[in-house]
């Protein structure tokens, strides 16, 4: 099958070309992100393979139907960048990678969780500076914090249960409460209950109109102050402008982020000698208790190698004929609040 194969970075095309070795596809490596105005470059390709930063819109969508695309293969999880009801009813296939690593975005979110505890982020510069003073880093202990987790799926679950390991006690909120996270002392609770006595929240819901800025001025308010936020999974769960107050107040005393609202313009690339033009963005960087990394949460060796296998899979069951075994339907989808 001819790919078009968006947003390419050197990363990619190692994993995925390694991977072709057992299916032989012809993959074509584009670096522009997919776009209206970039869509041109998928001409005549019956595959096109994207990324969560890619454009799939419903005017990207018309056009790669009027020019020959059938197959929508996300090489990730998430999929709110993708008009999945007109990608249905134009007719495409769209297919993603479901599960790769989650383990590979829980240990992340522990990594945020644990850095921001122990403020590594200001000791690791400080002592390299000869600095080896401790005013300043006085951290907490998780064990006997209270955890919220909102999103108890693949990756919240192992969040979850790597929370308790560190002997927090963890509550949590999902539309479908987790039989076994429940057995391991997993308390579901409302969202306001969830807002209200949590130490840590940390968001692992996918990004759907109900969710979108879950965490806002009301729900900020309704938090402990010095409430420990994490996010690594999608950027506009969180209200940008909020936080940055809530920052300013104290209320929240330690954010986390993998993700960003506007990240489309920012992650992924080499800005290091560029004006960043995002104000929201760079204000955020200025406080002294916030870390972001630049969506890299999924990016192992293990989670790269399941995801262009996976992708590849997806994309031999359509030229076969058969329904890819990460098949997305709009329908299923909608079930979940997209
Ligand atoms: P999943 O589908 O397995 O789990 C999502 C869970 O959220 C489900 O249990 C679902 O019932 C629940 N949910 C749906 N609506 C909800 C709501 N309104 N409130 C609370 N819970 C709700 O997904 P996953 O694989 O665990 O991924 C979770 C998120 O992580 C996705 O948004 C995905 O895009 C993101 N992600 C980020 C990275 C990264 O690199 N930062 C990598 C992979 C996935």
């Amino acid at each position: 099958m001819k790919v078009a194969v968006f947003s390419t970075k050197s990363y990619d095309k190692e994993f995925l070309e390694a991977a072709n070795r057992s299916f032989g596809h012809e993959l074509v490596f584009l670096e522009p992100r997919l776009t209206s105005q970039t869509v041109s470059l998928a001409n005549g390709f019956p595959t096109v393979c994207v990324f969560v930063n890619d454009e799939v819109d419903a005017r990207v969508l018309l056009h790669l139907q009027r020019h020959g695309t059938k197959h929508i293969a996300l090489r990730c999880a998430g999929y709110n960048n993708v008009d999945l009801q007109v990608a249905e009813e134009l007719g495409f296939i769209v297919s993603r990678v479901p599960a790769y690593s989650p383990q590979a975005v829980a240990e992340h979110t522990m990594a945020l969780i644990l850095a921001l505890a122990r403020k590594l982020h200001k000791s690791y510069n400080r002592v390299r500076e000869g600095n080896f003073a401790l005013d300043g880093l006085l951290g907490i202990d998780l064990a006997g914090k209270t955890a919220g987790v909102i999103g108890t799926g693949k990756i919240g679950r192992l969040v979850a249960k790597r929370l308790l390991a560190f002997e927090c006690s963890v509550c949590a909120f999902d539309l479908r409460p987790d039989e076994e996270l429940v057995s391991l002392g997993v308390e579901y609770v409302g969202y306001d209950e969830l807002f209200r006595k949590s130490d840590i929240i940390t968001l692992h819901c996918p990004l759907v109109p109900a969710t979108y800025h879950l965490v806002n001025e009301e729900t900020l308010a309704l938090m402990k102050r010095g409430v420990i936020l994490i996010n690594t999974s999608r950027g506009a769960l969180v209200d940008s402008q909020a936080v940055i107050r809530a920052l300013k107040s104290g209320k929240i005393g330690a954010l986390g982020l993998d993700v960003y609202e506007e990240e489309a313009d920012l992650f992924f690339e080499d800005l290091s000698n560029q004006v960043i033009q995002d104000d929201v963005f760079m204000r955020m960087l200025t406080f002294p208790n916030v870390i972001i990394t630049g969506h890299q949460a999924f990016f192992t060796n293990n989670a790269m190698q399941a995801i262009a296998r996976m992708t590849l899979e997806n994309i031999t069951a359509v030229e076969r004929g058969e329904p890819p075994p990460g098949l997305l339907r709009w329908q299923e989808a909608r079930a979940i609040g997209a």
